[in-house]
């Protein structure tokens, strides 16, 4: 008896996962495992490592219930759209999916960088994010889509986005100014940022200098204005050069931790009910993560 009631109880188990190419690296378990067990509910997050040849196997899975959504990461982020019958808005604008959930048969995607991107700004700045007009945004990757559409959405006056491939910043500026029309964009290259910085309320690292392994962010920030935000997406490691830099000068000062974490509450209150808080002790248990 004892073991049907155990396997009833199984098939009525949320699932959840993270995909991936390799995954081995990824922290999704750790932060969904901890919410599971903060909220006492009855899920399982897991990991599958799953080749680019295998994407439409594991398509099928989800549409057959095995799991109620994902986490999507590298190479996936963008060849899953293919697979997805309802893309949010967000999705579309920024050209790559996170997150992934499933309501009777049918695959929702949507991308929740920018929520977390937003929501770690404004529970650090919560009095300051309505007054950023002007910001500037280093790099023209994958992270940079997602923020650039989030300060777009929050009705950014004008965008100053630098990268070292400078075409890279054009061809961005060009596409996400089709949407965000309100918005000024200008782009240069990063090593000019210098003569930017006066102007603006923000200035936000979403290149992958000053991660471990790779060099530093080197920009000048002395003729920033005494109210500018510093955000450096880059967490391991939490201080980097540009932060250690931006607090020397004064600057209020954002790692990239936070958006790592807010960016999985979306999926987790698809999945498994609850809309998940960010706390210290979730913090903790991430840094201490191996
Ligand atoms: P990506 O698509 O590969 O873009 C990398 C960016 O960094 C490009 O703009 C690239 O410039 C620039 N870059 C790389 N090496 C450079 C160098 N030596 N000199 C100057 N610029 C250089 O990567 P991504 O996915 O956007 O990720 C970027 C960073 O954001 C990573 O550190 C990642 O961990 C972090 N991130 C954090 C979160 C979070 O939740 N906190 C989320 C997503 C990403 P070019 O275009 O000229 O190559």
């Amino acid at each position: 008896m004892e073991c049907q009631a155990f396997k009833i109880q199984e098939a009525y188990m949320h699932k959840a996962c993270v995909i991936g190419h390799p995954i081995h690296h990824s922290k999704s378990p750790v932060l969904h495992g901890f919410w599971l067990n903060k909220y006492q509910l009855h899920g399982v997050y897991g990991i599958e490592d799953i080749h680019p040849d295998r994407l439409g196997d594991f398509i099928k899975l989800l549409r057959n219930n095995e799991y109620q959504g994902c986490n999507v990461t590298i190479p996936h982020k963008e060849t899953i759209i293919a697979h997805v019958d309802h893309l949010s808005e967000e999705a579309k604008r920024i050209g790559a999916v996170n997150t992934l959930w499933v309501e009777e048969g049918v695959i929702y995607g949507t991308n929740t960088d920018g929520f977390g991107f937003i929501s770690h700004l404004k529970e650090q700045c919560p009095d300051e994010v309505s007054a950023i007009k002007t910001a500037i945004v280093l790099g023209a990757g994958g992270a940079a889509r997602a923020v650039i559409d989030a300060l777009c959405a929050q009705g950014l006056k004008k965008l100053i986005l630098l990268n070292r491939s400078v075409d890279k910043a054009k061809k961005l500026a060009l596409h996400f100014s089709q949407y965000w029309q309100n918005t000024e964009f200008v782009t240069d290259k990063l090593e000019h940022a210098y003569q930017y910085c006066s102007e603006a309320d923000l200035v936000v690292n979403t290149t992958s200098l000053g991660m471990t392994g790779q060099p530093k962010l080197d920009i000048d920030l002395s003729n920033c204005k005494k109210t500018a935000i510093a955000y450096d997406l880059v967490y391991a490691p939490l201080e980097t050069e540009f932060l250690k830099q931006a607090n020397k000068n004064g600057l209020q000062c954002i790692d990239g931790l936070g958006m790592l974490l807010h960016q999985g509450r979306p999926g987790f209150e698809k999945w498994f009910g609850v809309f998940p808080e960010v706390d210290d002790d979730l913090k903790a248990k991430i840094l201490s993560a191996k």
